[in-house]
């Protein structure tokens, strides 16, 4: 198993839409957010395409998703969001969107990065991936390696913003079917259950998924001490 940094200081979530930093690993965060981490979560899209409501429009649509999601953070503890407002559902690993990430590492210098396993095709839940999570995983992995620590990438960021290069220490993949650190997250599954609850356009039916949550105890922990744990593959740098 990889040792996992203990207690980061600074840590960036970057995915692809509003309600993704609480769905993957929402206890996590809270659990970092207690510690007393200062947490970032940099959104490329602002869900403009999640809805069925016949009169809905991207424009609304935005505005209520970045409220939600606003929300949702003020419950688990992060305050600091940062929405790239590319469109949902048509991420690509473009120069542009990897100069995007890499500036806001160089600003915000987190130890630990937060992102999607970019080869989940399909998640444990015998469920096909979002497109917009394989791609944001693939454009972070390349911003974060070697882009944001080597001067030579991106020079005009150093250039004409002052950012100099930083690197990170870990990146931590969520959604992933290969992890190799597993937090015990028992003592913040209800926070994240109340973050979830401000994603109102997003879930049909909470207390179904509330339900589903909680009946999601870790298998190998013995039944008479049940706990919660997410998991992730943990990539040193
Ligand atoms: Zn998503």
């Amino acid at each position: 198993m990889t040792e996992a940094v203990q207690q980061p200081k600074r840590i960036m979530g970057v995915f692809a839409h509003p309600d993704d930093p609480e769905f993957f690993c929402g206890s996590t965060f809270a659990k970092w957010a207690a510690e007393g981490a200062q947490i970032t979560y940099v959104l490329a899209t602002s869900g403009d395409k999640g809805s069925d409501v016949p009169d809905m429009t991207p424009d609304r649509l935005v505005a209520i998703r970045e409220e939600e999601q606003r929300c949702a953070a003020a419950v688990i503890g992060v305050k600091d969001i940062v929405f790239l407002r590319y469109h949902d559902g048509e991420l690509e690993v473009t120069p542009e969107l990897k100069r995007d990430i890499v500036r806001m590492i160089r600003l915000r210098q987190p130890d630990v990065v937060v992102t999607n396993d970019p080869t989940t095709w399909w998640n444990m839940f015998n469920r096909p991936n979002h497109h917009d999570h394989r791609t944001i995983g693939a454009a972070a992995l390349e911003a974060l390696f070697p882009a944001a620590g080597n001067r030579m990438y991106f020079p005009e960021l150093e250039r004409d913003e002052g950012l100099s290069p930083h690197k990170v220490k870990q990146i931590w993949l969520t959604v992933t079917r290969d992890p190799n650190v597993k937090v015990d997250v028992t003592d913040y599954v209800e926070t994240r259950i109340r973050a979830l609850r401000e994603h109102k356009s997003q879930i049909a039916d909470m207390t179904a998924l509330e339900t589903r949550i909680r009946a999601n105890v870790d298998p190998e922990a013995p039944s008479d001490q049940p706990r919660y744990v997410e998991n992730f593959r943990v990539l040193n740098l």
